[in-house]
């Protein structure tokens, strides 16, 4: 058993980190959290680098990176930025893996390479109002009229529509199916007639926006399908376990900034003539965020590892992200504790972990989804 990076994998995270050092210094993380705005500039030079290409197949104009080499690098990208990492993972990943394994020959030759120079960026929508964790429930209705689809229904929680060139929208395409057929993932040009998107103000992860969409007789093309008519639930399923790989490295790279400030905090800091990270329970503290992160990081790579030889891996992607997830947010509440007064200012980052890990709980499945999930493989 090895669980060493190869070669060409430390190589790629290497250049990265000096790359992010470089073009992505903590003012311009502040600054885009500040500003609630996507971080379009490092984009640009990810995608001048050939970054946003990883997960592409090279056929398609990207490098044909495998499941471990995107953890590895959606994990140091959110060590550097984390909402970056999010906004990479929603704008290109998920478009990325929909695209490439269901998406038409035609489609996927228009979409993907351009996906990977950067030029178009992907948002998804499948919550509705009253269909979150239930997602198969959704209640957005295509119907067919001539050489169109006519939409009607409202999306809620959609990541980066606002930024989007296309979305890849979940709708009910037949009534009278059974509640998990009959839904069908359309590929929405958002600025389409009929379609409005609404900003909702959110906790944390600020450079990624949130919306909603209300649709109102919007008429996209027949072919505007990605996957088989009908089926669109399928599509969900199938690309779920590599999803969730993708969101456990996020939150071991953004679990692993929390760990490294404390760190350098608590060798600064000085109460009682001495640092506190003499203290032995604030030392208590480091070594658990340590033992949890290293946990959650080998757990990522064995779902990852899974994925990459096609192994079914439904209950260890779901361990890897409940328990990454989990371990980011309790790094982020660590930190504050270790930081006192000073981790609740502004100034300081802790404050925005502590505020961006609670969606890490949330997306990809709540953490009582996972649990479900898990313990219904175990009972099998
Ligand atoms: C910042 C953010 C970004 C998001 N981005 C996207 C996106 O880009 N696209 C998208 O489609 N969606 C997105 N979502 C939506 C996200 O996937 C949902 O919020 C999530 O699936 C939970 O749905 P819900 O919020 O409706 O909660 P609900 O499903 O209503 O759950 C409420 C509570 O009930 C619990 N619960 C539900 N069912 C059960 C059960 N069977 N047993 C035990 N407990 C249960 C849940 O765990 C939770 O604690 C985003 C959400 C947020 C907050």
């Amino acid at each position: 058993m090895n669980f060493d990076l190869s070669p060409a994998q430390r190589e790629m995270r290497d250049a990265l980190r000096a790359f992010l050092l470089r073009e992505c210094p903590i003012e311009y993380v502040r600054s885009c959290d500040d500003a609630e705005r996507f971080p379009v500039e490092l984009f640009d030079k990810l995608a001048a680098q050939g970054w946003l290409g990883l997960p592409i197949p090279e056929e398609f104009g990207g490098t044909g990176g495998s499941c471990t080499d995107l953890a590895v690098f959606l994990e140091e990208l959110a060590w550097h930025f984390e909402a970056a990492a999010n906004c990479y993972y929603t704008t290109v990943v998920i478009a990325a893996d929909a695209l490439t394994h269901f998406a038409s020959a035609a489609l996927k030759r228009e979409l993907l390479p351009k996906l990977a120079r950067g030029e178009i960026r992907f948002a998804f929508s499948l919550s509705e109002p009253n269909s979150g964790s239930d997602a198969a429930s959704l209640r957005t209705r295509a119907v067919a009229e001539g050489e169109h689809w006519v939409i009607n229904g409202q999306k809620m929680f959609c990541s980066c529509a606002q930024v989007a060139d296309y979305i890849l929208l979940m709708a009910r395409s037949d009534a009278a199916a059974p509640k998990h057929d009959g839904i069908t993932m359309f590929l929405l040009d958002p600025r389409t007639p009929g379609v409005e998107i609404r900003r909702l103000r959110k906790l944390g992860l600020k450079p990624m926006d949130l919306n909603e969409i209300f649709l109102t007789d919007a008429r996209i093309p027949k072919d505007a399908i990605i996957g088989e008519l009908n089926r669109g639930w399928r599509n969900v399923l199938k690309t779920l376990d590599y999803e969730r790989c993708c969101l456990s490295a996020v939150n071991v790279g953004a679990a692993r900034s929390c760990l490294d400030r404390a760190l350098s905090y608590t060798k600064e800091r000085e109460q009682f003539g001495q640092k506190i990270a003499n203290f032995q329970l604030t030392r208590a503290k480091l070594a658990d965020m340590q033992m949890e992160i290293d946990a959650a990081r080998l757990l990522l790579y064995r779902s990852a590892d899974l994925v990459d030889r096609g192994i079914p891996n439904n209950r260890e992607s779901a361990i890897a992200n409940l328990y990454s997830s989990e371990t980011y947010v309790r790094a982020a509440l660590s930190g504050m504790r270790m930081m006192g007064g000073w981790g609740y200012l502004m100034e300081f980052d802790m404050q925005r972990h502590y505020r961006d890990s609670k969606l890490a709980e949330i997306g990809g499945g709540t953490s009582e989804i996972l649990r479900i999930v898990i313990s219904r493989e175990m009972l099998k």
